[in-house]
């Protein structure tokens, strides 16, 4: 049997315990594991939004851009994530959202071997990523063809002469299945394409190599386990090898190489900065900036300790103590194919999660019968694991899930 004396041994372990005072507490106390869709804030987020704001805006006003790091915070939020990612620090930008660099990496991509012009995906991708894949298709009136997989081992059969792009999410947002990324990107430059990973689930809550595992491109979300905020700018990382191979797909001109010369021609910047379009979210960096500066004080392989610490303890729970419930854990069982958050289905799903949240417990449901818990590695305990897994134990246990006031499912 598992004990909460046991999870407060693991606490008294944890490498990154230091980070969670630098979280805020919000109103009503939670066990918070909805950071797989907007990530918890950082304490001292609002007095670096509030300072920008009267220093920045009501006082400097235009001035700001030289008396502050407005320009440069793109490639410094950068920075501060790249050890996460196994990236050099000058490899990674922040820019737009993940749509909008999905589409720029995507398009660029694909014009690199347009001799090539198939992209391979996943038709179950989460939706924007094939949206924008689709959109590309469409743009390019056929001369892009999408070839769609329905499971990962369908992939070395999808590869051939023909393909160009090969465009998958490292972790699946439903079952949470992590696609090995050196072996993947192996058989992919085997066949002579390229590699692009879209990393929202994982960037943040799991260590990754980006360039010793053999990424061609990369994006991922900023407000997720990255703790960004709402609707927080995404990052973009392009390998060093095709930095300079072309022009940006969004020639704009915060991404030309002199950007305040007004210049009547465009030429790109040296390296990924190219991919800087238009204005930078400077308020969003501002708020962002305040994570990053958490992500800089601590170690890849003490994260990826804590989160494999915590998605693991969370299966045996549920095992010990949910099985008989109705609970089976649909994400793979094997942690190295796991990515940030865990999936477990029950017949109730969607009144269990209601039930959860009135009980202080937040998570998400995916229909039709999937419950996902996000484990982010910065601010969630040991002792929170035990805890939500306690309730989801009361919540089964009494069936309070069945009264009509859970029957209204939110998403
Ligand atoms: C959350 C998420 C996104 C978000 O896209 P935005 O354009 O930033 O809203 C994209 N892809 C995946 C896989 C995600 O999980």
């Amino acid at each position: 049997m598992i004990t909460l004396a046991h999870c407060q041994a693991l606490d008294a372990r944890d490498p990154l315990a230091f980070l969670r005072a630098s979280f805020a507490q919000p109103q009503e106390d939670t066990i918070y594991l909805d950071g797989n869709s907007v990530g918890a804030m950082p304490a001292d987020a609002p007095d670096r939004v509030q300072a920008l704001l009267t220093q920045g805006w009501r006082d400097a006003r235009r001035r700001g851009w030289s008396y502050f790091d407005w320009l440069e915070k793109p490639w410094l939020l950068g920075q501060a994530l790249s050890h996460l990612l196994g990236a050099r620090p000058q490899d990674v930008i922040f820019s737009d959202n993940t749509s909008v660099n999905l589409f720029k990496l995507l398009a660029y991509a694909w014009k690199i071997n347009p001799q090539r012009p198939v992209i391979v995906s996943e038709r179950y991708n989460f939706p924007t990523d094939i949206y924008v894949a689709q959109g590309l298709a469409h743009f390019l009136d056929g001369q892009a063809q999408l070839r769609l997989i329905d499971h990962p081992d369908e992939l070395s059969a999808a590869l051939g002469p023909d393909v160009g792009v090969v465009y998958l999410s490292h972790v699946d947002y439903r079952s949470s299945y992590r696609w090995p990324m050196r072996q993947t990107s192996q058989a992919v430059h085997a066949c002579g394409a390229l590699v692009f990973w879209d990393l929202s689930h994982a960037a943040g809550a799991i260590p990754v190599e980006l360039q010793a595992d053999g990424a061609d491109f990369a994006v991922g979300c900023g407000y997720k386990y990255l703790c960004g905020g709402p609707g927080a700018p995404a990052w973009l990382y392009v390998h060093p090898h095709h930095q300079e191979k072309d022009w940006p797909v969004i020639a704009g001109w915060m991404g030309h190489e002199d950007v305040f010369a007004f210049a009547p021609n465009y030429a790109p910047l040296a390296g990924v900065r190219r991919h800087l379009t238009g204005s930078p979210s400077i308020l969003a960096n501002q708020a962002m900036s305040a994570a990053a500066d958490l992500w800089k004080q601590f170690k890849p392989a003490d994260l990826g300790w804590k989160h494999q610490s915590l998605s693991e303890l969370l299966v045996d729970l549920l095992h010990e103590r949910c099985a008989h419930l109705g609970v089976r854990v649909t994400s793979p069982l094997d942690y190295a194919q796991r990515g940030g958050h865990l999936t477990f289905s029950h017949p109730g799903a969607g009144s269990v999660t209601e039930a959860l949240l009135a009980h202080g417990v937040v998570s998400s449901f995916r229909k039709p019968d999937s419950i996902r818990f996000g484990l982010s590695p910065l601010y969630l305990s040991h002792a929170d694991i035990w805890t939500a897994v306690e309730r989801l134990v009361q919540v089964l246990e009494t069936e309070v899930w069945k009264e009509p006031r859970f029957a209204k499912v939110s998403v």
